[in-house]
């Protein structure tokens, strides 16, 4: 088993090897066949996250624990399955989900394990994808690909589920509202490919990268390049003086958040789901007069994973860019990502 670990935080992943697990009980062992890179395995690689004025949240004092194989957009062959797993065929190819919980919460038995409390999320509170072998604790993570290829289908696992739960967050809308979406990488490109599925409001997408919003606007949205300033009124000038109904923030950090909530219009929603990490100063009679509503979202559930990919796999949406690289790049991905030269999604081969 070949796999690129997070030995320390802040220092480069490392490659490794041993020999392949053997799954116990219900456990799956799985050849990974595609694992998508997100910008979460970057902060993951960093140890924290921004949280304002200096300060840090640690992932350690959330639970994660080194080494850790990071990677938690994975497809896979079964390879071999735990003795009390059931009839799981050998040879099938499943898309894992990934945000695992401890199963006896509220939230696991209301079909929400990406809330629970004790999370077990794989590729980050246990081995994950970056690698060419994985093993899940269970055949119920495992969904069917349908006809998608693996590299397209590994991302639906996070930055699709992600999207897609952000934008059901953001209806109802109707052709006449406005929606703005901020960021435009792996996030922003799911969020302008399910756009048509969820809604025929008017859409603009707000980036520093021209790049990704040129591809943004090859999908059909109109688009604002916040690195040329003045974005409000740039924002403005296309949606009127009243502002946006609703804003997903892909980003998230001080300046985008404040942003977003500057742009919304009377009884307005804003979705908060980048962890690129700061602050939001809301004063309170603005929240009030306004009637806004200000909301985070969390990737998606199981069953919400499992209507998406059927969605994608019936209406055979125009896939988003990606680029497959083998695992040793992994750690020279995460920098990539970390200055912005990626567009859509890397999917690492597990080779
Ligand atoms: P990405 O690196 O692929 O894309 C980020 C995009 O944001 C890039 O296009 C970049 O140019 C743009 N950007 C950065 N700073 C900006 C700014 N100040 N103004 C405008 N645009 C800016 O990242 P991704 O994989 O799409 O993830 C985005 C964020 O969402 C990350 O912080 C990630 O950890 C987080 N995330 C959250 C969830 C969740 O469930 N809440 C799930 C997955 C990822
Ligand atoms: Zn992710």
């Amino acid at each position: 088993m070949k796999s690129a670990r997070l030995i320390e935080f802040g220092s480069p992943l490392e490659l490794e090897e041993k020999r392949d697990p053997s799954p116990k009980g219900t456990e799956i062992l799985l050849e990974v066949l595609a694992c998508g890179v997100c910008h979460s395995d970057l902060h993951l690689r960093d140890g924290y996250y921004q949280m304002g004025k200096g300060e840090k949240l640690w992932v350690k004092d959330r639970g994660v624990r080194l080494p850790l194989t990071p990677g938690h957009e994975v497809v896979g062959r079964v390879l071999q399955v735990g003795p009390e797993a059931g009839k799981v065929p050998l040879g099938a190819v499943k898309l894992v989900y990934p945000w695992i919980g401890c199963g006896e919460c509220e939230e696991c038995e209301e079909g929400t394990p990406q809330l629970c409390s004790s999370p077990k999320s794989l590729g980050i509170y246990q081995d994950g994808g970056y690698s060419d072998r994985i093993l899940v604790p269970h055949p119920k993570w495992l969904l069917d690909t349908h006809d998608l290829l693996p590299e397209y289908a590994c991302s639906y696992a996070c930055a699709g589920l992600t999207a897609y739960g952000a934008l059901k967050k953001s209806l109802p809308l109707s052709a006449k509202d406005h929606l703005l979406i901020i960021g435009a990488g792996g996030l922003g490109m799911f969020a302008a490919q399910l756009l048509p599925l969820l809604t025929d409001a008017k859409v603009i997408f707000l980036d520093l990268d021209e790049g990704r919003l040129a591809k943004i606007r090859e999908f059909g949205f109109q688009t604002v390049n916040s690195s040329e300033g003045e974005t409000s009124e740039a924002v403005r000038k296309i949606v009127g003086p009243k502002g946006v109904s609703a804003a997903i923030d892909f980003v998230n950090n001080s300046v985008t958040s404040s942003l977003a909530f500057s742009l919304l219009k009377k009884n307005g929603k804003m979705i908060s789901v980048g962890l690129f990490g700061g602050e939001l100063k809301i004063p309170t009679p603005i929240l009030s007069l306004r009637s806004l509503t200000v909301r985070g979202s969390y990737t998606g559930s199981p069953s919400e994973l499992a209507e998406l990919l059927q969605l994608v796999s019936e209406k055979k949406l125009a896939p988003i860019p990606v680029q497959v690289k083998s695992l040793k790049e992994a750690d020279s991905i995460l920098n990539d990502l970390a200055s912005g030269k990626v567009l859509g999604r890397v999917v690492l081969t597990g080779k």
